[in-house]
């Protein structure tokens, strides 16, 4: 089956068209700078060159009306759409394909996620209309993470606050988390019910995820995608009496401050340098202090977040590695790494230099298997698209 995938971010819009039994990629894509005065556009077929043309983008219909335009002067068909979703909230704890209802619910769960449901939602609107036949699937970062236990997932709030108006732990990256964790439990010959797994998704955003027996038990994202470990701009989490103080010493409103902590902070606050990891890299390497401080707290909470874990599952199988960082930065890996010996963990230097496969970078007599996996959230959107209506 032939599925365009479609991932609207924030700002931007990424696509795929693919052939969910042979992963074979026929067109790709993204536009950029959704809502600025000029966005840009780029598209490759069969693995190409991509071709990028300036394109003002609006808004996110003009965005996807450029992408399926582009697809038409092809001759590659599309038997579906899957749509990636940010935020299900309290409404899905699976993939659906997309009526009238599911729309009204995802705009309904949209004020949790303002900065991507409304844009994903005007996608899928788009491709409803433009191809009344066509399924459209909404598959959500939420939805994996739907299984942890209320423990897990409440505040300590007042509860009848929380209960009305749904204010709760959902996560992020659930799709990664997924995939990594199925891919792992194949790479490591065992049922994925039988295993306990901590799947550490680290890129720009980052995030960490408790998988028993296949399902998730506790992530580090909450409400928003704002807290658990210092990412490239967001600072992941705080107390909130900080908040309240500086807003009072700068006289700035909740709009501003929020905007410190989703864009300024996080790794990029602390070194002063770049939200990129290899920025930080290049900087640490140089002697400057701040850069390798920003290093050093990411890695630190990485490992307290995964030994948070092990406890909360007494054990851990494997831990995986994923995204921008977790699959091209060896000295981060070893770098978390060296704080779990007391897992008996042990890292092959040489796996653990390879760079875009699936392995794994622990000595065969390691006691709790380390993994580094490529993550694909694209092949599980096209997936589930296939599943539900295929
Ligand atoms: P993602 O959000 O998964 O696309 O990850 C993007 C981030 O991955 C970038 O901002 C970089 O910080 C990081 N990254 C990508 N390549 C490398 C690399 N070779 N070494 C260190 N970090 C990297």
């Amino acid at each position: 089956m032939n599925v365009l995938v479609v991932n609207a971010g924030s700002s931007s819009l990424k696509y795929q068209l693919l052939d969910t039994d042979t992963r074979e990629v026929f067109a790709k894509g993204n536009c950029e700078r959704i809502g600025s005065e000029m966005g840009i556009f780029g598209h490759s077929e069969n693995g190409g060159t991509k071709q990028t043309e300036e394109v003002p983008f609006p808004d996110h219909r003009s965005a996807i009306a450029r992408v399926l335009e582009e697809l038409e002067k092809t001759d590659f068909t599309i038997d579906g759409i899957g749509h990636r979703i940010v935020q299900g909230g309290w409404h899905f704890d699976d993939s659906a394909v997309v009526d009238d209802e599911v729309m009204a619910k995802i705009l309904e769960v949209a004020p949790l996620a303002p900065l991507h449901n409304y844009g994903e939602a005007a996608a899928i609107e788009y491709c409803r209309e433009k191809y009344p036949e066509l399924p459209n699937v909404a598959v959500f970062d939420t939805s994996f993470h739907m299984t942890m236990p209320e423990v897990a997932y409440t505040y300590a709030l007042p509860k009848d606050v929380c209960d009305k108006y749904h204010v709760r732990k959902y996560g992020a990256h659930g799709t990664s988390h997924r995939y990594v964790s199925a891919r792992c439990a194949e790479l490591m010959g065992k049922p994925i019910e039988e295993l306990k797994l901590i799947s550490c998704h680290m890129g720009n955003g980052s995030s960490i995820c408790a998988i028993d027996g296949g399902k998730c038990v506790d992530t580090s994202m909450g409400f928003t995608p704002l807290v658990g470990l210092p990412m490239g701009t967001r600072c992941g989490d705080l107390d909130a009496g900080v908040i309240q103080f500086i807003m009072n010493k700068y006289g700035i409103s909740i709009d501003e401050m929020l905007n410190i902590l989703n864009k300024k902070s996080g790794v990029l606050g602390v070194s002063g340098v770049s939200s990129d990891f290899r920025d930080l890299d290049a900087a640490a390497a140089e002697g400057n202090d701040r850069a390798q401080l920003a290093l050093d707290m990411f890695h630190y909470w990485v490992a307290k977040v995964v030994g948070s874990y092990v406890a909360a599952m007494n054990g851990v199988d494997a831990i995986i590695f994923t995204a921008g960082v977790g699959e091209n930065s060896k000295s981060s890996r070893a770098a978390i790494a060296e704080y779990f010996g007391y897992l008996g963990v042990k890292i092959d230097p040489v796996a653990n230099s390879k760079r875009g496969e699936d392995i794994m970078i622990s000595t065969p007599d390691s006691k709790v298997k380390v993994f580094v996996i490529p993550t694909n959230e694209e092949l599980v959107i096209a997936r589930d698209t296939k599943a539900i209506c295929g």
